[in-house]
């Protein structure tokens, strides 16, 4: 059986992802970081209705678990599909944003999305798929995420890098930048704020987890196979580079 890999994929968009491609016939590998619980119903979830799945402890700061993390026997067997979609978003003023704050996201959403690919990457079937959730926040900047936005645009510019790459061996890398997705990243929201949100969006509502799990799914399946070092924004038409 093919396997997928989702970092952070036990809660929100990683949620919708691992249930997608166990869907799509996948067995997942879903790696946690604090949340184990959501991330155990999600493979309860997937065990009962699709494939199979396995959740791992493995905060991706930490090179110890993410080396662990390499050794689980579905890892060693071939990952078929890798995303990372891992990511912290804290909020801060860009005014106020200091070192220690940036190097936490940076080794977070960036230096973390590196170590779990070089501790698999051997471990990569043939023709792998791999997919980076980045944000149109690193297209666009923020004032509200100095450091988040420069971490997803590295993050953007690495996975396009590595596409070039690895694209004479067959394998595709490909980024998804979402805008605004219903999950806890939102749910500090106002209704006031919500509303405001929504009204933004040309396509007038949040998108969903799901919104970006089908896409996902696009990209690491056979329909997409000429598609490769490409960041594809899923975002209601908020935001057209
Ligand atoms: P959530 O906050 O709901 O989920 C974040 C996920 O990242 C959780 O699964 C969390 O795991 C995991 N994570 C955080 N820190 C670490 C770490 N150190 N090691 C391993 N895993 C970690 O956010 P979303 O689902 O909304 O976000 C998913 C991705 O989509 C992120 O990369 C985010 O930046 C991106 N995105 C989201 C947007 C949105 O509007 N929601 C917009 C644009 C991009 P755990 O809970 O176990 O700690």
């Amino acid at each position: 059986m093919r396997t997928a890999l989702v970092t952070g994929g036990g809660r929100g968009i990683g949620a919708a992802i691992s249930k997608k491609l166990a869907e799509d016939g996948y067995r997942v590998l879903v790696t946690y970081c604090t949340s184990s619980k959501p991330a155990e119903m999600v493979v309860d979830d997937i065990r009962s209705s699709s494939t199979d799945a396995v959740a791992v402890n493995c905060d991706v700061t930490d090179a110890r678990e993410v080396a662990l993390l390499a050794t689980h026997p579905w890892v060693i067997e071939g990952v078929d599909v890798l995303v990372l979609n891992h990511g912290r978003y804290d909020r801060i003023d860009a005014k106020e944003l200091n070192l220690e704050h940036l190097r936490r996201t940076m080794s977070t959403n960036f230096e973390g999305a590196f170590l779990v690919w070089d501790a698999v990457k051997s471990n990569l079937t043939t023709e792998a798929r791999i997919c980076v959730i980045g944000s149109q926040l690193g297209t666009r900047g923020s004032p509200h995420g100095a450091d988040y936005s420069a971490s997803k645009a590295a993050l953007s510019i690495w996975a396009r890098s590595l596409a070039q790459s690895l694209a004479p061996e067959g394998k595709r890398v490909n980024v998804i930048a979402p805008g605004f997705v219903d999950t806890d990243i939102l749910a500090g929201d106002s209704p006031e704020k919500r509303a405001s949100r929504e009204e933004e969006v040309p396509l007038k509502r949040i998108g969903t987890p799901e919104d970006i799990a089908g896409v996902v799914s696009f990209l690491v399946g056979e329909k997409s196979s000429y598609i490769t070092g490409a960041v594809i924004h899923v975002n209601g038409g908020l935001y057209l580079p």
